[in-house]
């Protein structure tokens, strides 16, 4: 369908998308944007300057490029997080309000406005235009109960983290312990509090609905306890990316082009004899922790598919992909084992039947690709809610184990083996097949989608 087409009637209703702009946020509000289009509705996709999306990888979908002035030093690939984020939202506020405007001027109607939970900015301002405003988490409920119990956690002393509490089970958030509530090293306690703050804030004061990519089988206590601390509804619409229509090519909307390369590698190894190893599109580690992956994959024994990005390894040339390699690292038969790719078709790798296990930073659209496709995890979260995420698949749903604090490559390879060939690794692989039941029960049922677009109508 051409990016007109979507609807019959005369004037048609029109779905305005807000995704921010980074991997883990824009593939869910695209995939959320294919499944409100596949319903009829017609949507506009507002994206910024600042990591700009290729309207060409979504041609059924209409792009309005906002034009923010970002600072210099929140551009930067080093830049502090919370500091990167409170800088787009103060830049992005007035763009993304001029171009909602010339919507409403336009022949459609603007039904109302989705964006992503943490544009606080751009919340405020489609309700003070009058726009009835979504916001779409794209973490997990667990992450969105604690940012909502944030101010209660720093005026109780739970936060900032303290040394001595980091194992206590945090109150009314178990099975979360301190060490697990979400964090940004290098960034400031007050920033992040701040930000969190506005974020819930904004969700409290403009949002007259909340859309959550996640669903029952493995949230719905969490579900439940976020609908009784919300006025306005919260629909659990995940996995979107396993509910958006089939597609030719699973990875449209990605910021990166996908070594394609690796399938074949892949067909050529046996039935659950590979790890996948990657840290998402954000993350990144020091030399030394990069070398001592590498060391402990090669010294395991098992066949592994790693994802180095450009620019993931701090202090490495961005332009070098991969990074240089540990001396001697290549002469090593257990490094022969391995392939390492820049970006790797993420789904379908997960989908594929050579994959035994994942060694992933547990973000949160990583955690449900795994879960969605029956892959155990060895978890290494980095930050934010990473943590959260990983103490929910080791410790929750018991389909994953910890790396360990410590990136060591003695460590590293035996971490590996136990989950490729251990005991542990194969009650953690056993009940990570067992999830995906569940999970599939609810993909197959999900009326979720119905729910949100029959609200979305009845603003
Ligand atoms: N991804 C991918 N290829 C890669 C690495 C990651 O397609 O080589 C995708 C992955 O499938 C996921 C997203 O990038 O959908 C990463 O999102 P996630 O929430 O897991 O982590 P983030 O990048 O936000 O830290």
């Amino acid at each position: 369908m051409a990016p007109e087409e979507g609807a019959t009637h005369a004037v048609r209703r029109r779905v305005v998308l807000f995704p921010l702009p980074f991997q883990g946020h824009i593939s869910p509000m695209l995939q959320l944007a294919e499944l409100l289009r596949a319903r009829g509705l017609a949507v506009t996709v507002l994206h910024t300057d600042f990591n700009a999306l290729d309207p060409a990888s979504h041609p059924e979908l209409a792009f309005v490029s906002i034009h923010e002035t970002l600072p210099d030093e929140a551009a930067s690939p080093d830049a502090d997080i919370v500091a990167q984020l409170l800088a787009l939202n103060s830049a992005c506020e007035a763009p993304f309000r001029d171009a909602l405007e010339a919507l409403l001027r336009g022949p459609d109607d603007v039904a109302c406005a989705v964006v992503d939970g943490q544009w606080y900015a751009a919340l405020g301002a489609a309700s003070g235009l009058g726009v009835p405003v979504l916001a779409l988490r794209t973490d997990s409920a667990a992450t969105f109960r604690t940012v909502l119990a944030f101010p209660r956690l720093r005026a109780s002393g739970y936060i900032p983290i303290k040394e001595e509490q980091l194992d206590e089970l945090v109150p009314e958030l178990e099975p979360l312990r301190v060490r697990d509530l979400i964090r940004v090293d290098g960034s400031d306690t007050d920033a992040l509090c701040g930000f969190i703050a506005r974020v819930a804030d904004a969700m409290r004061g403009s949002a007259c609905g909340v859309v959550l990519n996640t669903f029952d089988a493995i949230e719905a206590p969490e579900l439940a306890k976020i609908q009784s601390k919300l006025s306005c509804p919260a629909f659990a619409v995940g996995p979107l990316h396993k509910l958006r229509p089939a597609r030719p090519a699973a990875e449209h909307g990605s910021l990166h082009a996908p070594d394609r390369g690796c399938l074949p590698w892949l067909d050529a190894h046996p039935r659950r004899s590979v790890l996948y190893v990657s840290l998402g599109s954000v993350a990144c580690v020091d030399r030394a922790a990069f070398e001592e992956m590498a060391w402990g994959l090669a010294s395991s024994g098992v066949p592994f598919l790693w994802v180095v990005r450009p620019g993931s390894v701090r202090g490495t040339d961005e332009a070098l992909s991969p990074p240089p390699l540990p001396d001697g690292l290549d002469e090593e038969a257990g490094w022969r084992r391995g392939k390492v790719v820049a970006w790797a078709p993420q789904r379908e790798v997960l989908a594929h039947e050579a994959i035994g296990a994942f060694w992933t930073h547990c973000g949160w659209n990583s955690t449900l690709e795994s879960i969605c496709e029956g892959v155990p995890m060895l978890a290494q979260p980095c930050f934010a809610d990473q943590t959260v995420n990983a103490r929910y698949v080791t410790h929750q749903w018991g389909v994953g184990l910890e790396v360990g604090e410590e990136i060591e490559r003695a460590r590293v390879a035996e971490a590996v083996r136990t989950m490729m060939a251990g005991e542990e690794g194969d009650r953690v692989s056993q009940r990570a097949r067992e999830l995906k039941s569940p999970t599939d029960r609810c993909v197959a049922t999900s009326l979720a989608i119905d729910n949100l677009v029959q609200y979305m109508m009845s603003l």
